[in-house]
C-alpha cells in the first residue's frame, strides 16, 4: 500500500517471526513505529511488536521546524504528513494576542502511520501482534518475552511501550465544532494557549486550544497545562461546555480526552533502550513528546546500524540537568492561580523565539533552558518573582532532603 493511501490492512505475522532479528521494537506509537521504520531502512533485521498497530488517534501537533526536520530522515513527505498553521496565537490578559513567530503543525496520523508502517514493511520490517511482559538478556542477546509466552530475541530491543504514572497530569476535554470560530481560532491559524477565553478565579488555571481540521470543522480543547492532583476532566468538559453555549457552538464529532502524566520516571536501567514516552521524554511542561521521538528513530537506526549502543543517544536526547531544571519549571507552575499563570506566560511568550523555543524542548543543552528561565524571571511583574523565588527555595530544599534527586 502506497504511503498516505489509507490504513495499513496487511495481517500481522503471526508466528513466523526470524529469530536472527537485529532490533525488536515494543510498542507502535510514535515513538515505537517511527524507530522500526527507520532501523529497517537502515538495513537491521527489524521486528515491531504491539497489541496493534492501528492509527494513532490522539491530535498530535508540533513545531512546523520540527516536523520538516523530522520528515527527511523518516521518509515523510513533510507538506502530507501534516497540516500546517500560521500564525501561532497566544493570548494573555496581562499581554493581549502574541503572535509568534514560528509556524504549528497537526500530524495527519492516517498519512504518517501508513507510510512509516509502508516503510518498515517495504524494507523487510515484520509486525507481530503481541503483548511485552518483560525484557531479559539471554547471552548476548536481548530478548523480548511475550505474554503468549513467545519470546523475540535480537541484538537490541527497543521499548516504546510509552510512559509511566505520574502525579502531575496535563489534562484536556476537547470538542470538534463546525468551523470556522473566527473570534477563537485565527483563520489559518493555530490557537496556541488562549488564557482568557476559559478565566475563572474560583477555579484552576486552564486555557482554551484550537485548531482547524482537515474537514472544515474545528478542535477546540479546555486544558489544563498541569495539575497535581489531575484536574477532573469532567469540569474541563464542563467549561469548555460553558464557553460553546456562549458562542453559540454545538460539539460536532468525537470528543478528545487528553491525559498526559508530565512527572514519569524514565523506565528504570535493565535489558533494552526505552525510547519516547518509556524514555522520559515527555515534556514536564507541554507534554509533548511526538517531536522528540521521530527525530529519535533515525539517530537510534544510524547507531545500531554501526554497530553501537544506542542508549547514549537517547540520553542525549534529554539531557538529565535539562530534566531536572524543566522539572523545576514544573514545580514552580503547579502552584499558580489563573492570574498568576496569565502573567507567567505573558511573560514568557516575551522571549524571542529562540529562547522560549529552547525551553519546550526536552533536548535542549541545560545552559539553553537555564538561560529562558532566568529571562521569564526577568521579565515577569516584581511580585510574582518574589513567589517564583520562594517556590524554587521550596522545591530545592525537597530535592536535598531526598538526596538532589528532581521529582
Ligand atoms: C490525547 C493526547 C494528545 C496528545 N497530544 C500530543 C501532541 O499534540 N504533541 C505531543 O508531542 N504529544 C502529545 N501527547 C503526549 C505524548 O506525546 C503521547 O502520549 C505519545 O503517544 C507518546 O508516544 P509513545 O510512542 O512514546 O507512546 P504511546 O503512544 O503511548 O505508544 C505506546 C505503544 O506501546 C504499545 N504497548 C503498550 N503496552 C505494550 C506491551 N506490553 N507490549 C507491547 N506493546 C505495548 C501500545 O499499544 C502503543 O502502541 C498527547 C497525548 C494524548 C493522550
Amino acid at each position: 500500500m502506497a504511503p498516505g493511501s489509507g490504513v495499513w490492512s496487511s495481517p500481522a505475522v503471526p508466528a513466523a517471526v526470524p529469530s536472527d532479528a537485529d532490533v525488536v521494537v515494543a510498542g507502535a506509537g510514535p515513538a515505537g513505529l517511527s524507530a522500526a521504520a527507520a532501523c529497517a531502512a537502515a538495513g537491521l533485521r527489524t521486528v515491531l511488536v504491539a497489541p496493534s498497530v492501528n492509527p494513532w488517534t490522539p491530535t498530535y501537533c508540533l513545531w512546523a521546524d520540527q516536523l520538516d526536520a523530522a520528515a527527511g530522515p523518516l521518509g515523510l513527505d513533510p507538506d502530507a504528513a501534516a497540516a500546517r498553521y500560521s500564525p501561532t496565537v497566544v493570548r494573555t490578559a496581562a499581554g493581549g494576542e502574541r503572535r509568534l513567530e514560528r509556524d504549528y503543525a497537526r500530524l495527519r496520523n492516517d498519512v504518517v502511520h501508513a507510510a512509516l508502517l509502508d516503510r518498515l514493511r517495504a524494507h523487510g520490517g515484520q509486525v507481530r501482534t503481541g503483548r511485552v511482559t518483560g525484557l531479559v538478556r539471554d547471552g548476548g542477546r536481548e530478548v523480548a518475552v511475550l505474554a503468549d509466552g513467545g519470546r523475540l530475541a535480537a541484538r537490541a530491543v527497543l521499548d516504546a511501550r510509552g510512559g509511566g504514572p505520574g502525579s502531575a497530569q496535563q489534562r484536556a476535554w476537547g470538542e470538534v465544532v463546525a468551523g470556522p470560530a473566527p473570534g477563537l481560532v485565527p483563520p489559518g491559524g493555530a490557537l496556541l494557549m488562549d488564557w482568557t477565553a476559559l478565566a475563572d478565579p474560583a477555579a484552576p488555571p486552564a486555557f482554551l486550544y484550537g485548531l482547524p481540521l482537515d474537514d472544515g470543522t474545528v478542535l477546540l480543547e479546555a486544558t489544563s497545562l498541569a495539575g497535581r492532583p489531575p484536574v477532573p476532566l469532567a469540569d474541563l468538559r464542563a467549561r469548555l461546555a460553558a464557553l460553546l453555549d456562549a458562542h453559540g457552538l454545538r460539539p460536532a464529532g468525537e470528543s478528545e480526552r487528553v491525559a498526559i502524566p508530565l512527572d514519569a520516571r524514565p523506565r528504570a536501567a535493565g535489558p533494552g533502550t526505552a525510547l519516547g514516552a518509556a524514555a522520559g521524554l515527555v515534556h514536564p511542561a507541554t507534554g509533548y513528546s511526538v517531536a522528540s521521538s521521530l527525530r529519535l528513530g533515525p539517530r537510534v537506526a544510524a547507531t545500531l546500524a554501526a554497530g553501537g549502543d544506542p542508549r547514549p543517544v537517547v540520553r542525549a536526547a534529554r539531557p538529565r540537568t535539562t530534566a531536572g531544571l524543566l522539572g523545576l519549571g514544573l514545580e514552580v507552575l503547579l502552584p499558580l492561580d489563573t492570574a498568576a499563570t496569565d502573567a507567567f506566560f505573558a511573560a514568557f511568550f516575551t522571549l524571542p523565539e529562540r529562547a522560549w523555543g529552547g525551553y519546550l524542548d526536552v533536548g535542549s543543552p541545560p545552559s539553553a533552558v537555564a538561560a529562558a528561565m532566568a529571562r521569564v524571571f526577568t521579565a515577569l511583574p516584581g511580585a510574582q518573582r518574589a513567589r517564583l523565588l520562594r517556590t524554587v527555595a521550596r522545591v530545592a530544599a525537597r530535592r536535598a532532603g531526598r538526596g538532589g534527586r528532581p521529582a
